[in-house]
C-alpha cells in the first residue's frame, strides 16, 4: 500500500518563509504534497486581469522554489468541494493542511471542507499566515468588533505579535509518486492582449522580489516615511502591497524585519507600522461585515443619489477628465498596476464626489486593475472615500483634485511623467491648464482641448452637488 502523505493547498500564501501550513506538513514527517487549485465556480469578486499575471509569476516563482527542495506544485483547476477530496485520494494523503482566509465566500467553503474530511477520518489542520492579528480575536470591551481605526489598533498594540514561523523547507520529505498536473500556462492567466508589457518594468513578482523590496525600504525609506509618504513622485513608500496581497510576504515579516533596523517607538516606525494596521483594520471588518465589498456599512448610503453615467466613468477609467492630478493616477494605475496611495484618494474622490458615480463602479476598476487587488483594502478604502465606511472621511469632505496636486506634487513631477502632454507648460499652469494663456499653450506647442481634454466637471459646481446630495440624504433620512 502506498505510504500516507501530507497535502498542503497553497492559496492566498503563495511563499515558503513564514508559511505555518508548508512548515507543520513539514513537521508532520510525512511525506509532502503541494497543491495550488485556480477556483472555479466563485460567484463573487473572482481575480482581476492585473492580479492574474502576478499570480501566474508567483506560482511560477513558488514552483521553482518548492523544486529546489525536490517537491513538486502540483496545479489544478476546479471546485474544492470536488478536487481537495480528488487530489487527498491521489496523492494517498491523510494530513491537509492550509492557512486561513477572511472573505465570506472563502470560510464557507473551507468550513463545509473541513467539516466534511474531518467527518471521514483526515486530519485538518490550518493557521494564520496573512494577519498579525485574527479578525475574531480583537474586540472592543463591550465584545463587539471595533468600526473606528484608533481604538482597533491601541488593542492590537496591546498583544503580542508572534514571530515569523521556520519553515525548515531543507527537511522536506518528497514523495515517491506525484499526482497530474496541468501546466501553469494552462491556467490561462496572462493576458492575450498584451496590455501587461509595462508592468515588467516595475515589478519583480517573487519571493527573493518581497524580500529586496523590505530590504530596501526597511533600510532607510522607512525613516523618512512620515514626510515621503504623501509625495507620489519620490519611492517613499514600501510598495509591499502586491507582495502582502498574493502572500509573497507576511505582516509578521515585515513587523520583525522593521524591529530589527529601528527603534519601534520612533513616530516614522509607528506611522508604518499603523498602515500594516489599517490593513489589519480592513481585514477585521472584512470579517465580521462582510457584506460591506458590495454595499455600504452605512446603511443610509444605500439611498444615495448617485447620477450613473458611462461617459463619466470612462473617461476616469482611462485618465481623461481633464484633471492632470486625477489623469496621472488613473495612468499610472494602467501602466503599472499599482497607485500612490495619495492619488488613490484623490482619483476615488473624485469619481464618488465630483462625478456621483457609484463607489461601486471604482472598486471594481480597481479590482480589475490593480496588482495589489485585496478584497479587505479595497472595499474599506473605497468606503472610506466615499463617506459611506466605518471610520470614514465625511462625505462632504470633497478632495480639490487641484489643490492636491499643488499640495503634494508641487513641481508637477509626477503628472509630467503620466501626463507628458502638459509636461512643457510651467508648473504654474500644470494643475489648472485652463488657466494657461493662450500665448503660452501655442508656446508650449500644446493644442488645449485636442492633446489633453477640458475638465469634463467644474470644480465648484461639482463641490456644490455633491455636497447637496449630501445633504438631501441627510434630510431624507430626518423625515423618513
Ligand atoms: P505603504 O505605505 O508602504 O504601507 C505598507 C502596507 O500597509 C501596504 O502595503 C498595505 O498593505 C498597508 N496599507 C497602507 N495603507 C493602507 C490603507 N489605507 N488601507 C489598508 N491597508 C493599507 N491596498 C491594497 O493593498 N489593495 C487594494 O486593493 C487597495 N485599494 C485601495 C482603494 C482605495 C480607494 C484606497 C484609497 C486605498 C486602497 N488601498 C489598497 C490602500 C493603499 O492605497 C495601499 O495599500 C498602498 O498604497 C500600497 O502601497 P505601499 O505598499 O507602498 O504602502
Amino acid at each position: 500500500m502506498a505510504e500516507p502523505t501530507a497535502l498542503v493547498w497553497f492559496r492566498k500564501d503563495l511563499r515558503i518563509s513564514d508559511n505555518p501550513a508548508l512548515a507543520n506538513a513539514i513537521e508532520s514527517g510525512l511525506p509532502v504534497h503541494c497543491l495550488y487549485l485556480l477556483e472555479t465556480g466563485k460567484t463573487a469578486w473572482q481575480s482581476g486581469e492585473a492580479s492574474k499575471w502576478w499570480l501566474h509569476h508567483a506560482l511560477e516563482d513558488l514552483r521553482a522554489n518548492l523544486k529546489r527542495s525536490n517537491l513538486r506544485l502540483t496545479i489544478r483547476s476546479g471546485s474544492p468541494e470536488r478536487e481537495i477530496p480528488a487530489v487527498l485520494a491521489e496523492c494517498n494523503a491523510t494530513h491537509l493542511y492550509w492557512n486561513r482566509r477572511y472573505d465570506s465566500e472563502s470560510i464557507k467553503v473551507d468550513t463545509q471542507l473541513k467539516s466534511s474530511l474531518t467527518d471521514q477520518g483526515f486530519s485538518v489542520t490550518t493557521s494564520n499566515a496573512a494577519l498579525l492579528h485574527e479578525p475574531f480575536r480583537i474586540q472592543n470591551k463591550s465584545g463587539k468588533p471595533f468600526k473606528v481605526f484608533t481604538p482597533f489598533w491601541k488593542t492590537c498594540l496591546t498583544r503580542k505579535i508572534d514571530l515569523p514561523t521556520e519553515t525548515r523547507i531543507h527537511d522536506a520529505k518528497p514523495p515517491k509518486e506525484f499526482p497530474e498536473t496541468l501546466a501553469l500556462e494552462d491556467l490561462g492567466l496572462l493576458p492575450t492582449i498584451k496590455w501587461d508589457a509595462t508592468f515588467y518594468e516595475y515589478w519583480t513578482p517573487t519571493e527573493a522580489g518581497a524580500h529586496a523590496a523590505l530590504e530596501s525600504f526597511a533600510k532607510d525609506a522607512v525613516c523618512d516615511y512620515d514626510l515621503q509618504r504623501d509625495i507620489p513622485s519620490t519611492k517613499g513608500t514600501s510598495t509591499l502591497s502586491p507582495f502582502l496581497a498574493s502572500g509573497q510576504i507576511s505582516p509578521r515579516q515585515i513587523w520583525a524585519q522593521i524591529a530589527r533596523k529601528h527603534p519601534l517607538n520612533s513616530p516614522d516606525v509607528q506611522r508604518y507600522l499603523s498602515e500594516i494596521g489599517w490593513r489589519e483594520f480592513a481585514y477585521h471588518l472584512l470579517f465580521h461585515f462582510p457584506h460591506t465589498t458590495d454595499e455600504p456599512l452605512r446603511e443610509e448610503f444605500k439611498h444615495f443619489p448617485w447620477k450613473r453615467d458611462e461617459a463619466d466613468l470612462e473617461a476616469w477609467k482611462t485618465g481623461q477628465t481633464g484633471y492632470p492630478m486625477v489623469d496621472a493616477g488613473m495612468r499610472e494605475l494602467w501602466a503599472t498596476g499599482w497607485m500612490h496611495n495619495r492619488v488613490r484618494m484623490i482619483v476615488a474622490s473624485f469619481l464618488v464626489k465630483h462625478l456621483l458615480q457609484p463607489w461601486q463602479e471604482g472598486a471594481k476598476w480597481f479590482w480589475d486593475t490593480l496588482v495589489d487587488a485585496d478584497l479587505a483594502s479595497n472595499s474599506l478604502g473605497w468606503q472610506w472615500t466615499a463617506g459611506c465606511g466605518a471610520d470614514a472621511s465625511p462625505y462632504f469632505r470633497v478632495f480639490n483634485p487641484i489643490g492636491q496636486g499643488e499640495k503634494f506634487d508641487a513641481e508637477a513631477v509626477y503628472i509630467k511623467k503620466w501626463v507628458p502632454e502638459l509636461s512643457k507648460l510651467p508648473t504654474k499652469y500644470i494643475h489648472r491648464p485652463w488657466d494657461a494663456p493662450k500665448e503660452i499653450l501655442e508656446y508650449c506647442q500644446i493644442n488645449y482641448g485636442e492633446d489633453y481634454p477640458e475638465p469634463i466637471i467644474s470644480h465648484f459646481p461639482a463641490r456644490e452637488r455633491a455636497l447637496e446630495a449630501y445633504h438631501r440624504l441627510k434630510n431624507s433620512k430626518l423625515t423618513a
